[in-house]
């Protein structure tokens, strides 16, 4: 007999749960270095430009711009390229670890309850390890920063509690709509990663705009209850924190936009917030050879 019984937790059980310890950051950096591209690997283990004497990771973090540098080349690393070059390779590596679990849980192999702590724990290294990737690393996400990834984790498992008693319920049938629903997860990695670095903006810069950009993909338009992500293109530049997040789109976790933003600058006019592989002259004017 297969045993469909969810283990019930409390609300507050959950947000136990969503926090962000020493343990949890050691397992994100695990997944990180065992998915992303051989390049990409240490990034999560960058030290800070200023901080840190001698510099010798193969990333450090200016965080006065909030950049990333390739320390041996002094150029700025891209977001863009992090997020295509690794954390999508992220989303689909934590797809496919969910969709093994899940299928261990069709196939009777796993109990409900077995199923729910793994996919938990699969959930929480992922969007865990993609907001570490956007704050600068483990050593640049302050505690502060942590429980802003928590509050983020704890809205995801909340999301997941009802997953999985709609499966103890037999409103979610255990066949391929299983498999997709449980996609949603990892997909967020793409929202956590780009919430982070919103959350980061609004505090370096002071005032800032934000706006939405099409990711390579097909792209959804409003659905009558939630905006598109063509018309939220077409609105160019708002004040930040204004525009919907990634993943309240009918695309949902799909979602392959990113944010751009500008701040005003000491003259008055709006510049741009680089993400261009320009040299980093703070290194140079550091000495740094
Ligand atoms: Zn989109």
């Amino acid at each position: 007999m297969r045993n469909l019984k969810t283990i019930k937790f409390s609300e507050s059980a959950l947000e136990q749960m969503a926090q962000v310890t020493q343990a949890d950051s050691m397992s994100a950096k695990a997944l990180w270095t065992q998915t992303v591209p051989l390049k990409w690997k240490p990034l999560l283990d960058s030290q800070t430009i200023g901080i840190d004497d001698p510099l010798n990771s193969v990333y450090v973090w200016d965080a006065s711009s909030r950049r990333y540098v390739h320390l041996r080349s002094k150029h700025y690393v891209s977001f863009q390229d992090i997020r295509s070059q690794a954390v999508e390779p992220l989303v689909v590596r934590s797809k496919q670890l969910q969709r093994a679990i899940s299928q261990q849980l069709q196939s009777g192999a796993m109990t409900l309850a077995e199923w729910q702590i793994q996919m938990i724990s699969n959930i929480k290294q992922t969007e865990l390890a993609a907001a570490l990737a956007a704050n600068g690393g483990e050593q640049n996400t302050s505690e502060a920063d942590k429980k802003k990834v928590a509050a983020a984790i704890l809205l995801l498992l909340l999301f997941f509690k009802t997953f999985a008693e709609d499966i103890e319920a037999g409103t979610q049938a255990l066949n391929g709509s299983l498999l997709a629903r449980s996609d949603l997860y990892a997909g967020s990695a793409r929202s956590i990663f780009e919430e982070t670095q919103r959350v980061g903006m609004a505090v370096n810069f002071g005032e800032v705009e934000e706006r939405r950009v099409l990711g390579v993909a097909e792209h959804c338009h409003s659905d009558g209850e939630l905006d598109g992500c063509v018309e939220l293109a077409d609105r160019f530049w708002s004040p930040i924190n204004t525009l919907p997040p990634l993943g309240k789109t009918p695309c949902r976790a799909n979602c392959k936009c990113h944010f751009t933003y500008r701040y005003r600058g000491e003259n008055g006019d709006w510049v741009m917030v680089d993400d261009s592989r320009s040299i980093a002259k703070l290194l140079i004017g550091l000495g740094i050879k």
